[in-house]
């Protein structure tokens, strides 16, 4: 399916962050879902370009800068779930929603492990859809400032890259927002519920654990053998690093 970018003329009131029109693209091999989802999208003024194969996903995202991925599960040509975690081995660092079928913990979970930031759930309506991009595109993505340093952990916010001692730390981009969020609070202990507010959504609706697979995934990421783990677990009140 060739490339189908459409620019609205004016940027319409919903996708516009500080940084101007927002560029998504949509990989969704259901026709019908996706014309739906396209028109949805379009009018709430995103700039989508959809493809309904793997292979053109990757093709898009190697030539192409998004705000924002949607991945279905379920491709022609392969898993969405590998091609997540592919666009994060390669650096990818975009949000990505991930849509699917099924609906078990262990596919959410495995979903959150190869790299989304969020899961919806099929059959949804498109109003679920657009507040989760919305939740998604809130965090901030290109605060610039000096590179934070906490230990032997470092985060440039402004290139979006996480070095341990001098090995770089590929993360997803929730990872990255909850890392800069505790970063920027060295020896503060960081309750769940602050971090759901601010690195997530106040009106985050979806897995109780998510903070906890998260900060998971993100210590096995920082792992460095022989020196100690960046964050601790604080028992009954949250995190800490430093
Ligand atoms: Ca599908």
């Amino acid at each position: 399916m060739p490339l189908h970018r459409d620019r609205p003329g004016s940027p319409g009131a919903g996708a516009v962050c500080d940084t101007g029109l927002v560029r998504l693209l949509l990989v969704e091999d259901d026709v019908s879902l996706a014309t739906v989802l396209e028109r949805g999208l379009a009018e709430d003024g995103y700039a989508v370009d959809h493809v309904g194969r793997a292979v053109d996903a990757e093709h898009a995202v190697a030539s192409h800068e998004y705000d924002v991925l949607v991945l279905d599960i379920g491709l022609p040509d392969g898993n969405g779930l590998d091609l997540c975690a592919r666009f994060r081995t390669g650096g990818v660092a975009t949000p990505i929603l991930m849509l699917t079928a099924r609906d078990s913990l262990s596919d959410k979970v495995a979903g959150l492990d190869h790299g989304a930031d969020d899961y919806l759930t099929k059959p949804f309506d498109y109003p679920e859809l657009a507040a989760r991009l919305r939740a998604l595109l809130r965090r901030p993505t290109k605060t610039l400032g000096p590179v934070l340093e906490v230990g032997d952990v470092r985060l440039d916010p402004a290139s979006h890259r996480v070095w341990r001692g001098a090995i770089t730390v590929p993360l997803t981009a929730r990872e990255f927002s909850l890392l800069d969020y505790l970063m920027r609070r060295p020896g503060d202990v960081v309750s769940r519920t602050d971090l759901l507010e601010h690195v997530w959504d106040a009106n985050y609706d979806g897995l109780s654990n998510v903070v906890d697979v998260h900060i998971a995934n993100l210590r096995r990421k920082l792992e460095l053998p022989g020196a100690p783990a960046p964050i601790q677990t604080v028992r009954g009140q949250g995190y800490q690093i430093g």
